[in-house]
C-alpha cells in the first residue's frame, strides 16, 4: 500500500475497484467494493449516514455490499489530526477510485483555500456533473417543472476557481498590477487604490476533454443537445476560446454523430440526422433566461467553472432546491460523488435538513459503477417517498398536508420503499 492506514477506517471485508485489463478509463467492479466516505462538514454528519444506509439499502436489494472506508477532510480532520486534508484521505479515494463526500466549509475572504477544490485538483476530478431533473411531488417554483430533465458538465480544474489570486495591499500584487499596466499596456484600466487582482486560465486541453465527457455522455444516454455556454462576447479570449475550442472537438472528432446548429441550418434545413447530437452554443446571462423560458430545448451543457457553478444551482432550484440537487465530480477512471449543498453550519447536528441530494449523489456513484438496476431503485424509492407527502423541512414548509420528517426517519422511509419496490 502506498500509505498509511492510521488515518482511515479500514472495513473488515470488500474488495477493491481496479481498472479492467488495459485501459486506466474502464473499470472492474467487484460486487462488494470498497468504497471511501467523507461525511463533511454542518450537516454532512447528518446527510452522510442517511445516504450510506439508503445506499446499503439498494446494493443489497441486488445482491451486492458495499464496504465504506471512512475517511476525513475539514473540521473532523482537523479534530482527529490536526490538518484539513490528510493525504491519506487522498490517497484512500485515488486507490480505490470510487467515493462519496458531503459538503466541506470554506471560511470567506481569509483562513484556507477551499478543500473541495484541492480534492478536484489533486485527484484531477476535471468534470463536475450535475444533473437536474424533477421528482413527482417536490414542491418548484415554476409551474411545469417536469421540463427540467438537464445534465450540466462544468470544468473543475480552470477559470477564476484556479486560485490564482492576489491579495490587496501585497508586493505581489503591486508587482502583477504594474506588469498588466507597464509591460502589457493596460495603463488606465485598473482604478487607483487597493486592488485584489486574479487570473482567469482556460487552456485548449481542459476545455476540449470536459467537452468531449459531455458529447460522449449525450451520445451513450440518447441526448439530442449538448451547449456550450460562455461568455465569449466579452471574455474574447478565454470564454471565446472555450467556445471555439469546443466547437473544433464536435467537428473534429465524432463524424456524423455530432452536428453543429451552424451545419444543421446551413446544409440540413434544421433537420437533424436520426441519432445525431447537436452541438451549440449560448452566451451564459441569456442562457440562464433561456433556463426558465425554454427549458425543454436544453439537454447537456458543457461550461467553465464559474457559469457552471452558477448555472447549476438555478436550474437546481427549478426542481426543487439545494436539498435536492445531487453532483459528482469525475476523472478518467474516477468518481467521487457530493451533492451541490455546502455544509449549512446552522442546521449542524439537528437531524433536520434533506439528505436527498447526498442519495442522489450516491446514486449517480452507483450508476458509474454500473449498478444501474440498484440506481433506478433509488430513484424510485426517493421519489415514492416524496410524493406520498413524506417530506423534511425544507419541501414541506412548501407543501400543504405534507408530514415533515427528520433526516433520519426520511432515509428509513426510502430504505423501507426501497424494499418494498425491489
Ligand atoms: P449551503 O450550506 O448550501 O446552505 C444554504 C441554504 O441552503 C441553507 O441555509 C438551506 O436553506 C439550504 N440547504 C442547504 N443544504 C440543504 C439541505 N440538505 N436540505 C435543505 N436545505 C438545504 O450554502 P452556504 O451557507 O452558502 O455555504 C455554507 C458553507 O458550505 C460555506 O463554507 C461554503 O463554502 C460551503 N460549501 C461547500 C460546498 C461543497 O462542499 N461542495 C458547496 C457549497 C458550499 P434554508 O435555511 O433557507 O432552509
Amino acid at each position: 500500500m502506498s500509505y498509511d492506514y492510521d488515518k482511515v477506517e479500514v472495513p473488515e471485508g470488500g474488495s477493491k475497484i481496479e481498472p479492467a485489463e488495459g485501459s486506466e478509463t474502464e473499470l472492474e467492479v467487484p460486487d462488494d467494493p470498497i468504497i471511501p466516505i467523507i461525511y463533511g462538514d454542518g450537516v454532512g454528519s447528518d446527510v452522510g449516514p442517511a445516504a450510506q444506509k439508503v445506499l446499503d439499502a439498494a446494493a443489497e436489494a441486488t445482491g451486492r455490499e458495499i464496504n465504506w472506508m471512512r475517511v476525513y477532510a475539514g473540521e473532523s480532520a482537523r479534530e482527529k489530526y490536526d490538518e484539513n486534508l490528510p493525504e491519506e484521505t487522498v490517497e484512500a479515494i485515488k486507490e480505490h477510485r470510487v467515493a462519496i463526500k458531503g459538503p466541506l466549509t470554506t471560511p470567506v475572504g481569509a483562513g484556507f483555500r477551499s478543500l473541495n477544490v484541492a480534492l478536484r485538483k489533486m485527484l484531477d476530478l476535471y468534470a463536475n456533473v450535475r444533473p437536474t431533473y424533477h421528482l413527482d411531488g417536490v414542491p418548484s417554483p415554476v409551474s411545469e417543472p417536469g421540463k427540467m430533465d438537464m445534465v450540466t458538465f462544468r470544468e473543475n480544474t480552470e477559470d477564476v476557481y484556479a486560485g490564482i489570486e492576489w491579495e490587496a495591499g501585497t508586493d505581489e500584487v503591486q508587482q502583477v498590477k504594474e506588469f498588466v499596466e507597464d509591460e502589457m499596456g493596460f495603463d488606465s484600466t485598473i482604478h487607483d487604490g487597493p486592488v485584489g487582482i486574479g487570473v482567469k486560465p482556460i487552456t485548449e486541453f481542459g476545455t476540449k476533454r470536459l467537452v468531449r465527457r459531455a458529447i460522449d455522455y449525450a451520445l451513450e444516454h440518447d441526448r439530442d443537445s449538448v451547449t456550450l455556454v460562455h461568455k465569449g462576447n466579452i471574455m474574447k479570449f478565454t470564454e471565446g476560446a472555450f467556445r471555439d475550442w469546443g466547437y473544433e472537438v464536435a467537428e473534429e472528432e465524432y463524424g456524423d454523430e455530432v452536428i453543429t446548429e451552424d451545419t444543421l441550418w446551413e446544409e440540413r434545413d434544421g433537420e437533424a440526422p436520426e441519432d445525431a447530437v447537436v452541438v451549440n452554443d449560448r452566451i451564459a446571462d441569456n442562457m440562464l433566461q433561456q433556463l426558465l423560458t425554454r427549458t425543454e430545448n436544453y439537454d447537456i451543457i458543457a461550461t467553465m467553472n464559474l457559469n457552471g457553478d452558477y448555472l447549476s444551482d438555478a436550474a437546481g432550484a427549478q426542481i426543487g432546491g439545494l436539498g435536492i440537487a445531487p453532483g459528482a465530480n469525475f476523472g478518467d477512471g474516477r468518481c467521487l460523488a457530493e451533492p451541490v449543498h455546502g455544509s449549512a453550519p446552522k442546521y449542524e447536528g439537528q437531524d433536520k435538513v434533506n439528505p436527498t441530494a447526498m442519495i442522489l449523489s450516491g446514486r449517480i456513484m452507483l450508476e458509474y459503477l454500473g449498478w444501474d438496476d440498484a440506481a433506478d431503485l433509488v430513484r424510485d424509492a426517493v421519489e415514492e417517498t416524496i410524493s406520498s407527502g413524506k417530506v423534511t423541512y425544507d419541501l414541506e414548509r412548501q407543501l400543504d398536508d405534507a408530514e415533515k420528517l427528520a433526516t433520519s426517519e426520511f432515509a428509513e422511509e426510502v430504505v423501507g420503499n426501497i424494499e418494498k419496490l425491489a
